[in-house]
Order: C-alpha cells, then structure tokens, then sequence
C-alpha cells in the first residue's frame, strides 16, 4: 500500500448515491473526517415521493421526479447495495416509497443517517492550492437558519442526481403551442389529464410507463418516439404510437412521417440534463450536449482528481455501480492503487469517445452503459483490485430490459430467484 495522509472529505447530497459514499468513507481509516451536505429534510433524493412541483419553501426547485404510482423498472434482486441487499419479499419490482425504506435501512445500519447535514445546500465548490497539493472549498447554506459557512477539503464527492434538470426539446412552434405543455419531472398523478388528448414525447422507461398509466383516463395518447426497436408490448386502444414531432402549430402536431393531429397537452418524457450548477468553472467539468467532461471512467474529474462524480452512468445496475464506484476511487484515495497521469486518463477518455461514436453512440449518449455496462464494472474492480460485482447482475439487468420492450404491462408480474451469483450469469425466473 502506497503512503496516504488523513483526509477530509465533503460529500454533496444524500440520495443511494451519496448514502452509498458515506457508508464507506465512515469507516475508511485514512479518512479523517467526513461532511454530508443534503439540501432536504430527509435522504433518498429521488425515491422521495411529493405531491410538490416548483420550487421547495427555501426556494429551491424541487428536486424528486418521483410519481406516485412508480414501481421500479428493475427487479429488487439488482436494486440492493452487493453488501446489503434488498430484502425478501414476494415481489420483484417494488413501489418507489419500499426503495425509500430500503434506504434508510441501509443508511441507518450503516450509521450514516446521524451523520448527514440535512437542510444544507451546497452552492459553490471551488479548487485552490493548499501547502502539499490542491484543496476545495465548499460553501453551504444551512436553510433553517440561512447562515452561510465555507470549509476545506481535501477530497469532494459529488453525488448530487441526475434526475432533476428537465431537458426542454427543440421543437417548433413549442413555445407558441396553444394547449398545456409540461415535462415528466413535474408528473405525479394521471388524473390531470382526464378526458384530454396528450402528446406524449418519448419512449424512455419513464415515457413509457406514464403514457400507459395516463391512457386509462385521457381521451387519447399519441407516443412519439425514435426508438430503434418498436415495443412489442399490445397497448390499449386509445394509444398510438407516432415517429418524431416535426412541428407544432396552435394545438396541431405535425410528425416527421407527415401526419398529423391534434392534442391538448404536449407532455414531454425528455429526459433529464446533468447539471452541477455548484462547480465554479475553476472546476474544469463542461456538460454539453449531456456529456460531462473530462472525467476519467466516467468517475474521476481528470483535472482535478481529488473530485469524484458518483453515479453519472445510466441503463446500470444503479446502487451496485454506486458502491463500486466508491469502492474503486477510495482505493485511489488510501493508496492501494494509483490514478494514471492526466495525460493517460485524457488519452483513455478520447479513447473511449472514440470507441463509442465508432458504434454509433452520440455524444448524449457519452454515459449510457447498457450492454457496456458488464466492462465497465470490470474495469473498475480490475484497476482498483476491489471485488467485482457477480455477472449475474448484468443478466438479470438484460433480461429485465427486454422484457420491458416485449410487454410493459405485466413484465413487473415476474418474479426473479439468483440460484448462482458468483460462477455463472445465473437466475430463475417465474410469473405471478
Ligand atoms: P438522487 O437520488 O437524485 O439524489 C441526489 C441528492 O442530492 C438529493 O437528495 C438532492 O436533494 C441532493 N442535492 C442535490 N443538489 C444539492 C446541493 N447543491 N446541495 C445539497 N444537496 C444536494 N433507478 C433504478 O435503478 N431503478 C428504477 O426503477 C429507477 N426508477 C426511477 C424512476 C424515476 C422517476 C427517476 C427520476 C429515476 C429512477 N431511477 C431508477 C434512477 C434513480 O434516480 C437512481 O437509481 C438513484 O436513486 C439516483 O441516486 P443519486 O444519489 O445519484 O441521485
């Protein structure tokens, strides 16, 4: 093991992310003192269901895109932490409020719930040269009291979501549509559009799931998307599914294969933006076209390598890559292995862009890990020498997505057994 000193480490919001990080700085020995900052009252970041959309009584926007019927779109068997799984229970897609629960489970065992600064926003994180090598200061606001406090690092983590950001299209005649226009982020309930005929645009797992919660009380769901493979799910007959809007006009859309029709509301499942609104440019990390650089592994900020980002990867196995993430640079910070130069880490980046695009990957797609994600986790446990996580969680991750694709209605029915997680990619599976 290489020399490391005593560390002092600030970590930036408590949702699985942050929560995960904190499990293991809490009792990591070269770390000598851990802050968790959470702007709200409680942990969970997205998993906390709120009848809310805005902003928050501080001001702040409000953070969870949580609706309320939500069951997770992977099964319980690979939304556990690899150290602390889900609990038994005879379902294999939970509701959003057991995943909160899970949660505080797992921070409160974890002794990691006592510790976190709840109501402290972070709003400003910023580098400087400190006697043997580079510090940030992080300053904060405690929301109750409205007192505001900077401190020094040595290390920052940041584990502030990415869920939470709507990203606005740019569709013509938008601005000027003549109905009601609003984005997933501020969906909690389908009654709002009763009787109505909606526009639903795009076909991600979010997307998909509100379209066909809303189709049982709108009149009509039109479901635009660009997906390479159509859904072979049967929907109900009040849905249709459309290629991309190419324009709208008053309440009329026009698609991309020259139809058209009319709505009510244009309801947009975008997506999210990444967003670290916190990070003086001194921090050197651009996000673009939702491709946040430079950053080694999708984890590490090359420039400043004392910042890590937990969780920027998508289509993963989220907490499992959380803790793997953490496992892995932690191991970077107590010197069991070292990070590459700044030029190897930017040469393995340009690498790995030029890897993606040449399969046909876009530059927003810059984090989506999907069928890489079994290489990824492997070659963060690899560098770092740190337990890797059992295949069997990428299978299950793969089945699941498929099954999502073949029926949305009832793939949530089935029930996930692991009968082998170390040697083979290994489950069984039964629908209820
Ligand atoms: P978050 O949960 O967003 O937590 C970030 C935390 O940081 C929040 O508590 C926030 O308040 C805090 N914070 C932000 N900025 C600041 C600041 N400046 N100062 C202080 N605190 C700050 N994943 C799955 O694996 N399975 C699913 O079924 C699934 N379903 C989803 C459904 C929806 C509707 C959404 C939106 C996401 C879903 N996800 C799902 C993805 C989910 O977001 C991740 O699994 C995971 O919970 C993200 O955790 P996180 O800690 O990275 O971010």
């Amino acid at each position: 093991m290489l020399f490391s000193a005593m560390v002092r480490v600030c970590v930036i919001g408590a949702g699985a992310a942050g929560v995960c990080a904190a499990r293991h700085l809490l009792v990591e020995p070269c770390v000598d003192h851990v802050d968790i900052f959470e702007q709200a009252s409680q942990l969970g970041g997205t998993w906390v269901y709120t009848e809310k959309v805005g902003y928050d009584d501080f001001g702040l926007p409000i953070h969870s895109s949580m609706y309320k019927s939500l069951r997770t779109n992977l099964p319980k068997e690979i939304m556990g932490f690899p150290d602390f799984p889900v609990p038994e229970s005879e379902k294999s897609y939970l509701p959003a409020k057991e995943m909160l629960s899970f949660l505080q489970l797992y921070a409160d065992k974890h002794q990691v719930t006592d510790r976190i600064n709840f109501n402290h926003h972070v709003n400003l994180v910023i580098p400087k040269a400190g006697p043997s090598g580079e510090l940030w200061d992080v300053s904060f606001k405690n929301l109750l009291n409205g007192e505001s406090e900077t401190r020094e690092y040595d290390y920052v983590f940041v584990c502030n979501g990415h869920y939470n950001t709507p990203f606005i299209p740019n569709i013509p005649g938008l601005k000027e549509f003549q109905g009601d226009v609003m984005h997933s982020h501020d969906y909690r309930v389908p009654e709002i559009f009763s009787g109505k005929r909606v526009l639903v645009v795009g076909a991600g797992p979010s997307g998909m799931d509100i379209a066909l919660e809303v189709t049982n009380v709108a009149h009509k769901v039109i479901l635009s998307h660009h997906l390479k493979e159509q859904p072979r799910t049967v929907f109900p007959d009040n849905l249709t599914q459309k290629p991309d809007v190419k324009r709208l006009d008053g309440k009329k859309v026009h698609f991309a294969d020259e139809s058209e029709d009319e709505v009510d509301v244009v309801f947009l499942c975008t997506g999210y933006l990444y967003n670290f609104p916190f990070l003086h440019e001194s921090c050197n990390i651009s996000v673009e076209d939702n491709c946040v650089e430079p950053l080694y592994k999708h984890l590490v900020n090359i420039h400043h390598p004392t910042m890590c980002f937990i969780g920027v990867p998508y289509y993963v196995c989220a907490f499992s890559m959380f803790d793997l993430q953490v496992r892995y640079y932690i191991r970077s910070i107590n010197g069991t292995f070292s990070l590459p130069s700044t030029e190897e880490m930017i040469a393995h980046w340009e690498e790995e862009k030029k890897d993606r695009a040449s399969r046909g990957y876009t530059k927003r797609q810059a984090h989506m890990m999907g069928p890489d994600q079994a290489s990824y986790y492997m070659s963060l446990s690899e560098e770092s020498e740190t337990v890797p996580l059992p295949p069997v969680f990428t299978s299950i991750h793969n089945d699941s997505s498929q099954k999502f694709l073949d029926n949305l209605t009832s793939y949530r029915d089935d029930v996930y057994e692991v009968i082998d997680d170390k040697q083979f990619a290994c489950f069984r599976l039964q629908s209820v």
